[in-house]
């Protein structure tokens, strides 16, 4: 729930609250009533989300055989027991940047070496992806000077931090290096809008691997490097950037408000904030579209690769994988497992043509009805 003003000022320590991220809500000492109706919500969700539970050890592929990845989006180390209950295939994004923001002191390289090698070793073989800090933003950090921003999303932030002070980067690009020992392990640079990011992020990671080679460490160097693409530059030259890079993961979250020029955190703008607007879905088929063309997996990691609606139409674009956070799997599962591969790829073909957001939400919401269960509409 994000652009409740005044929040964090007004609500007192150990203040009872209830949150519906659904209705976009924080009840502040909620009355009896309202904690019925929300625990009721909870029990009706429940009910249904456990149809698709029984479903997890299932593969994630169409009905007519097409497989897609489901993985997870962490932020905390401890969230790789939940992706394990719902058998996640790996982690698609671990968000590092709360290790920068939990201490008044940058990580050193031994602790984030622990922490990252500890968490590919719970994955068992499965991909974790590791995304460099994306510090900037709506995302501050005590242990960083931050200059105040009249724009601070379209400021200082994630790679351009690293770009101005690549001794951060280096350490933690060594720390991910140093973990590959332990299992599969790919590094992903946020928030690159042109060929000459991806080459610095690149430089730097050459760099740590010769100073590791120099050292005789025990690692693997050729470990795979992606970007997300979150910013409408990149997606709009994302088959010059292709060559580039090992997989490409698309940030929905960013790449919304970058395209509709909508804060993502401003309640006043949200209305602008249309994931299903056809510029954005332009955006992320060129993007997969010019992945493929370079032999080159393509990712969600954003939000909307957990929106029901949304999954089908991706699909069809051809998606490769969708990463979401771990308690969504059973539902993205559930759906991926619910329609075919022709059908989504018509849903896709028919969406593109459609002028405005509206019709393509009304077109997908009709699709969806007539295609999945009605446990599954609960989640529209
Ligand atoms: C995104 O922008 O979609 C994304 C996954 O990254 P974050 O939400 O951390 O900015
Ligand atoms: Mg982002």
């Amino acid at each position: 729930v994000l652009g409740v003003e005044k929040t964090t000022s007004n609500i007192k320590a150990n203040t009872h609250i209830a949150i519906d991220g659904d209705e976009g809500k924080v009840y502040v000492s909620p009355d009896s009533h309202t904690i019925e109706e929300k625990a009721e919500k909870i029990e009706h969700i429940n009910e249904a989300k456990a149809v698709f539970i029984r479903e997890l050890d299932l593969p994630a592929v169409t009905t007519d055989g097409h497989e897609i990845k489901i993985a997870s989006n962490i932020e905390l180390p401890d969230e790789v027991k939940l992706m394990q209950k719902y058998n996640s295939q790996g982690i698609g994004l671990f968000r590092t940047e709360l290790l920068y923001m939990a201490g008044k002191e940058f990580p050193q390289e031994d602790l984030q070496t622990m922490i990252y090698s500890k968490v590919i070793r719970q994955c068992r073989g499965e991909q974790v992806i590791i995304r460099t800090f994306d510090i900037g933003g709506d995302k501050f950090s005590d242990s960083f000077e931050h200059h105040l921003e009249p724009n601070p999303f379209l400021g200082w932030r994630a790679i351009r931090i690293g770009i101005d002070y690549p001794h951060l980067l280096n350490t933690l690009i060594i720390a991910i290096l140093l973990s590959v020992a332990v299992g599969p392990c790919s590094i992903m640079f946020p928030m690159v809008s042109s060929i000459t990011d991806i080459q610095f992020a690149k430089s730097i990671v050459d760099q740590a691997i010769t100073e590791l080679q120099n050292e005789n460490a025990v690692f693997d160097p050729n470990v795979p490097v992606g970007i997300m693409i979150e910013v409408p530059a990149a997606a709009i030259i994302a088959d010059r950037i292709a060559p580039y890079v090992d997989f490409m993961s698309i940030g929905t979250n960013d790449l919304i408000q970058y395209t509709m020029a909508a804060d993502r955190g401003n309640e006043k703008v949200a209305k602008w904030y249309r994931t299903y607007h056809p510029a954005h879905l332009e955006l992320i088929k060129r993007t997969i579209d010019a992945g493929h063309l370079h032999g080159i997996w393509v990712g969600m990691c954003g939000g909307m690769a957990s929106k029901l609606l949304a999954i089908p139409f991706l699909i069809g674009l051809g998606i490769d994988e969708l990463s979401v956070n771990p308690s969504q799997i059973p539902l993205v599962k559930a759906i991926v497992r619910r329609v075919s591969f022709t059908d989504a790829r018509t849903i896709a073909e028919k969406s593109m043509l459609l002028p405005t957001h509206e019709q393509v939400e009304d077109y997908l919401r009709h699709e969806a009805e007539r295609l999945l269960p009605e446990t599954a509409l609960n989640f529209i």
